[in-house]
């Protein structure tokens, strides 16, 4: 049977980067790669050319999700002059244990893992600028390219992270997010990414992102509890027959952007 789909279906296409600021495992491999300012610039080149060839009235630009504490931990690097103090970026005491996917922390449970100082954000803003990256989105013609939003300060996973840790993550980041100018710019103050996509079942974490003004967080419909194994909908039955496989690829004027995987069910 097929059933009747009413009213209008909207996908709004994103494209968000996070980690901003921090070093990561280059994938297969075991060497670590930081973002270079030739790295932005050629995204922001990027951006511009392909917004050239989009229809009147479009436009598109990454959304970046910064972690603050990279920066900190690139300006103390650099530090040859004492001007950052303290001098030594967050580091957590340990790695959150982890968790199975859907985890449900107890309220109330859980180990800080942040140190017991600074309990405060207090490096300055020279000691920012001390690294080319952080430096680079405080020219405002180069921030006001990008999207922003938070992505936690240190990235700390947040499953079994306990309430005074999910609010340090969550203050440091906005505090250096407003020292730094990126939240005067294109910034979603009320939103975050969770690192990783963690602690949307830790009733911790998620009284403090409302405490401090996150309404809005990312998750992952994909998780499998959240996946409907049966479809009802069924659009795409006048195009195929019951139970062919189809392949649709959106091809965005000459750019593939998605490729969705698509099984008629109807
Ligand atoms: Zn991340």
């Amino acid at each position: 049977m097929m059933h009747p789909v009413l009213g209008q279906r909207r996908i709004l296409f994103g494209a968000q980067v996070d980690d901003v600021h921090l070093t990561t495992e280059i994938y297969q491999s075991t060497s670590i790669f930081r973002i270079r300012t030739s790295d932005l610039n050629a995204h922001v080149t990027w951006q511009e050319n392909l917004n050239t060839r989009l229809p009147a009235g479009s436009s598109f630009a990454i959304e970046l999700a910064h972690n603050g504490n990279g920066n900190i931990e690139a300006a103390v690097a650099a530090d040859t002059a004492g001007i950052c103090i303290p001098d030594s970026s967050i580091n957590l005491l340990d790695y959150p244990p982890s968790t199975p996917l859907e985890f449900v922390k107890p309220i109330g449970t859980g180990i800080n893992l942040w140190p017991s100082t600074p309990l405060t954000y207090g490096w300055s803003l020279a000691c920012t600028k001390l690294d080319p990256i952080g430096n680079w989105f405080q020219v405002a013609t180069n921030r006001d390219k990008f999207f922003h939003l938070s992505h936690t300060f240190t990235h700390e996973a947040l499953n079994n992270a306990t309430d005074s840790d999910a609010r340090q993550e969550i203050r440091f980041n906005q505090v250096w997010l407003a020292q730094v100018g990126i939240s005067a710019g294109k910034f979603s103050p009320q939103g975050l990414v969770p690192p990783a996509i963690t602690g949307l079942h830790n009733g911790d974490v998620i009284r403090e992102w409302m405490a401090n003004g996150i309404t809005r967080v990312v998750g992952d419909n994909t998780r499998p509890p959240l996946l409907n194994t049966v479809s009802h909908t069924c659009i795409f039955r006048l195009w195929c027959p019951k139970r062919l496989k189809v392949i649709l690829t959106i091809w965005l004027l000459g750019e593939r952007v998605l490729a969705v995987d698509h099984h008629c069910c109807c």
